[in-house]
């Protein structure tokens, strides 16, 4: 008996595959190929002895197994030779070390197989349909292209994102009244002022909202707030509409005064949003 060469163990394999699926016939066609090939193979001749079905060519088949390997327990016990003890300790052994090295290779396979997926498979957790291989690095939740907000130290999701930002505004209610009520009344100031500033508005309005804001802003405590620029900004205007509005209600009569309308124009531009950026 001579040890298989890879070509021959491998077709070994394949007909030991076809004869799995219970295609008899095929798989002892290719058996007796083998051993057209290679005539001292035992598992080539114990695989034609199982497959065939010719009652003669099986026994033979038997026969020519237990010839080159005379204590095979396979062959003996399909002749109904005696089966010396030891010997099938030992094959009963080698049974069940095969039984366990191909459950260790599922359960690798399985592993190599799970490893994979992990490395290729996040799915977004606010998109179930879309693969990624983004991870917020906060709370580690896999997160699509779309909902990264990339940071200098890595992406965020969403949810963290808005948890750090509530966290940086610390304004409370008391923080947006104080700061609303300043906005209003140096806006309604500013308002006031623009009457008699004329061209010189220009000058003055991006500076005054500037100031403003920054006055809005001690108010508010320093405290920064999600929306405190846009109510800032809000105050602003509005106090600075007041002192203007006989002159927007004299629009309603006919009365047209052009460059007083565009002063007061250019303060509730400029001003107000001058004001928004530094309570930003
Ligand atoms: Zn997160
Ligand atoms: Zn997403």
């Amino acid at each position: 008996m001579s040890t298989p060469t890879p070509r021959i163990r491998s077709l070994l394999r394949q007909a030991n595959k076809v004869a799995e699926v219970g295609k008899k016939a095929a798989a002892a066609k290719l058996f007796q190929e083998i051993l057209d090939e290679a005539p001292d193979t035992v598992e080539a001749w114990l695989g034609l002895a199982e497959n065939t079905t010719d009652p003669a060519g099986q026994q033979a088949a038997y026969e020519q197994a237990l010839a080159l390997a005379p204590d095979n327990v396979v062959a003996l016990t399909a002749l109904g030779r005696p089966v010396p003890a030891e010997l099938l300790a030992a094959a009963a052994e080698a049974e069940a070390a095969a039984a366990a090295a191909a459950e260790a290779d599922a359960a690798a396979q399985i592993q190599e197989a799970a490893v994979e997926e992990e490395e290729l498979l996040y799915v977004c957790y606010r998109h179930p349909d879309r693969k990624t291989n983004l991870k917020c690095y906060n709370c580690s939740r896999p997160i699509c292209i779309k909902c990264a907000n990339r940071t200098p130290v890595g992406y965020l999701c969403p949810d963290c994102k808005r948890d750090m930002e509530e966290a940086f505004f610390t304004a409370n209610i008391v923080d947006y009244i104080a700061a609303g009520l300043v906005a209003f009344i140096l806006g309604l100031i500013g308002g006031y002022l623009t009457q008699f500033l004329g061209f010189f508005v220009i000058f003055l309005a991006a500076g005054g909202g500037t100031l403003i804001g920054r006055i809005s802003f001690r108010a508010a405590r320093r405290h920064r707030g999600r929306w405190l620029p846009h109510t800032v900004m809000l105050m602003v205007i509005l106090g600075g509409v007041l002192p203007m509005l006989p002159l927007l209600l004299g629009l309603f009569v006919g009365s047209f005064p052009i460059g007083s309308l565009i002063w007061a124009g250019v303060y509730l531009f400029l001003t107000p949003s001058a004001a928004f950026w530094q309570v930003k």
